[in-house]
C-alpha cells in the first residue's frame, strides 16, 4: 500500500528538489539555531532576560510566541530553558536532515518511504514525514516531530 496522492490533476512526476539549495538553507538554519542556543545558554547562566531574543529570533513558532508572552513573569529563567529545549530539538532535526542529504535518503518519508512533496520541503526543509504521516503523528500524544513543525 502506498500513500494516496492528493494531486489528481497532475500526472507529471515532481521535479526533484535542488539539494544544493536545500543544503544551504539547512546549514543556514543550523547556524542560526547554534547561535540562538549560545545566546539562550548565556542568558540562562547569567539569569538575564531573553525577551529581545524571543522577539527577533523565533518568530513564526506558535510555541515560542506563547512562551514569549510570559517572559515578564519569569524569575527562574524557565522561558529561556524552554526556548533552549525547542532550539535544541530543531537543531537535532536540522542535523538529521543534513545526514539524510549525505546518505541520499533526503526527501523520503521515514514512515512510509513515499517522496515528500516539494511544497512541504520548501516550507519545512527538515521534514521527516510526508503530510499524511505527519498528520497521524500529530494526532498521537505529543510526538516531538509534531511540536516543532509548522
Ligand atoms: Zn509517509
Amino acid at each position: 500500500m502506498t500513500c494516496p496522492t492528493f494531486f489528481p490533476g497532475s500526472r507529471r512526476p515532481q521535479q526533484p528538489v535542488d539539494l544544493t539549495v536545500v543544503r544551504e538553507i539547512l546549514e543556514e538554519q543550523r547556524d542560526f539555531r547554534v547561535e540562538q542556543l549560545c545566546e539562550l545558554r548565556r542568558s540562562l547562566a547569567t539569569g538575564g532576560t531573553v525577551a529581545a531574543l524571543t522577539a527577533s529570533g523565533t518568530s513564526g513558532s506558535a510555541v515560542s510566541m506563547s512562551v514569549a508572552d510570559s517572559a515578564d513573569a519569569d524569575p527562574h529563567g524557565q522561558v529561556a530553558a524552554l526556548l533552549a529545549q525547542a532550539a535544541d530539538a530543531a537543531l537535532a532535526e536540522i542535523e538529521a536532515a543534513l545526514t539524510r542529504l549525505d546518505s541520499g535518503s533526503y526527501g523520503r518519508c521515514e514512515s512510509c518511504a513515499s517522496p515528500i512533496a516539494n511544497e512541504r520541503l520548501e516550507i519545512l526543509p527538515y521534514a521527516r514525514y510526508c503530510v499524511s504521516c505527519q498528520r497521524q503523528s500529530q494526532l498521537g500524544a505529543g510526538h516531538p516531530a509534531g511540536r516543532i513543525s509548522v
